[in-house]
């Protein structure tokens, strides 16, 4: 027998337990009202895709792509010969899923490596079979709006999604390998900037009613493929001007992802990085005229807001509108929620031409742990009735009474086995009942039950309909 061993959540992965799970299902379930208020409605998404489409909507540059991406190989070729290249490629890989290895492999002239070898590799590559697990969820919806031609339904199509994401980052306060986001998409024939405005209101409308404190809305506006080459050529003259006064990453970005300098937090490359052209003052007339008019929607709905030129975000689909929320309590992981228009990336991804969207993704795990930080969690239910029985002849009484308790909404705690009186209360005490139903022989001679509200021991003996009456009461009591 091998030695025991325990196991462990793998390193940036959680578990949420109860009471915790309570404040994650308050917070999505919040979100589902918001958003479906608004007329959105819910997708479910592969957690993998093809790596490819990934690499083609967020773009090969930035760093999900380049270096967050959980990839795999989920299916080799069924060829036989190329088993045993398989289970060696699948080893290698599930060690470091880097392309870099496979071609490692190719290359190297190890005799025990049959020459079919690149063969098998080339084979995989070319089925497009290797998947990741998905780092966002914009490509993924934008996939199955073309895949389903959602285009050919009437209007904006309005979606939001709930679920995990996987980055392979540094773990840390607010930032884990598996994430869990809440997002919506509006894909369709139209960009009007009233759409930006409204997705940003329902926002925060959701920030609202969790009780997100100190939230702030910074916008700004990209551009788009007709005038934003152009602005971001000049940034990247200027920027090789001032090259050797920045950072390696920065440097490296000049010619790689010109906008992302712009993000960068380093504190001796702030000074360099005002100095440079803004894009506001590049803007194409359809652009600027988009953001004009997104500016006054968002005063038209009393949306308080700061532009903020540096905003460019990580993901290479965007264009126009961008937007970042912040709250408070996270230090420096304080973004809740990116997202921005995305007008050219159903096109991109051969989908039809013409179809314009705007998106956002919220951070689950920050959002909540900003509201937790506030102090703002709301005291959500708990357990309603604890069915304290005593007595084999009260046993049938008691399931009996506890269907109907939890038939009409109330959540009902049944021993399975018989507990002594004290031991029975002192239970329904720590798990925070409200009530303990008192149900002994007496009581089951004459269908009646003792209920016991535990936050001040007021107890009333009643009968069946009163009893449900009674619980019904203190529910809207309690409510309004
Ligand atoms: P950051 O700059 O914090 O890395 P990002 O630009 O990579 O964020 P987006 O891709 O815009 O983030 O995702 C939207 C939101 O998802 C972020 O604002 C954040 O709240 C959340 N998020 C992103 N990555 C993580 C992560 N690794 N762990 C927890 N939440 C995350
Ligand atoms: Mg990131």
């Amino acid at each position: 027998m091998s030695e025991k061993r325990q196991f462990k959540a793998i390193k940036g992965t959680r578990d949420i337990l109860p009471p915790d799970s309570a404040v994650w299902n308050w917070f999505e379930q919040t979100a589902r009202q918001v958003f479906e208020s608004y007329g959105f409605r819910d997708i479910r998404l592969p957690i993998f895709e093809e790596t490819e489409l990934f690499a083609r909507a967020v773009g090969a540059e930035t760093d999900i792509v380049g270096k967050e991406m959980f990839s795999f190989f989920s299916q080799f070729t069924s060829d036989e010969r190329f088993e045993d290249l398989e289970q060696r490629l699948h080893e290698e890989l599930a060690r470091d899923p880097g392309e870099e290895k496979i071609r490692a492999l190719v290359d190297s002239n190890d005799p025990q490596i049959p020459g079919t070898l690149s063969q098998a590799a080339a084979k995989v590559r070319r089925s497009g079979e290797s998947l990741t697990l998905r780092p966002e969820a914009t490509a993924g919806s934008v996939r199955a709006y073309i895949e389903h031609g959602m285009h050919t339904l009437p209007g904006n199509q309005k979606l939001y999604y709930i679920g995990p994401m996987f980055r392979r980052e540094r773990p840390q306060k607010g930032r884990y390998r598996q994430f869990y986001q809440v997002g919506a998409e509006v894909l369709g024939p139209s960009d009007a900037p009233g759409i930006d405005a409204e997705i940003l209101e329902m926002l925060l409308a959701l920030f609202n009613r969790v009780g997100l404190a100190n939230t702030k809305l910074y916008i700004n506006s990209i551009g788009c493929k007709d005038c934003r080459p152009a602005y971001v050529e000049l940034l990247r003259e200027e920027l090789r001007k001032v090259k050797d006064q920045l950072g390696a990453d920065s440097q490296r970005r000049i010619e790689t992802n010109t906008l992302r300098v712009l993000d960068s937090k380093l504190p001796e490359e702030q000074p360099i990085i005002e100095k440079l052209p803004r894009i506001s003052e590049h803007l194409c007339a359809a652009c600027r005229d988009h953001f004009e008019k997104l500016k006054i929607e968002l005063a038209l709905r009393e949306i308080v807001y700061e532009e903020n030129w540096r905003l460019v975000r990580g993901l290479d689909y965007y264009t126009r509108t961008t937007f970042e929320v912040t709250a408070a309590g996270l230090g420096s992981q304080n973004a809740v929620c990116g997202g921005g228009r995305y007008d050219g990336l159903v096109e991109m991804l051969g989908g039809p031409a013409g179809v314009k969207g705007i998106g956002f993704a919220i951070g689950t795990d920050r959002a909540i742990l900003s509201i937790q930080e506030g102090g703002n969690l709301p005291r959500l239910a708990g357990l309603d009735v604890f069915i304290a029985w005593m007595g084999a002849q009260a046993y049938p009484a008691a399931v009996r009474i506890a269907q109907k308790i939890r038939a009409r909404g109330f959540s009902a705690e049944l021993p399975p086995e018989e507990m002594k009186f004290r031991k029975s209360l002192g239970l329904a005490d720590k798990l925070g009942a409200r009530f303990a139903l008192i149900l002994g022989e007496d009581e089951a001679a004459t269908s009646t039950y003792t209920l016991k509200r535990l936050a001040d021991a007021h107890q009333e003996k009643l009968g069946e309909a009163a009893l449900l009456d009674t619980l019904e009461a203190e529910r809207k009591g309690t409510r309004a």
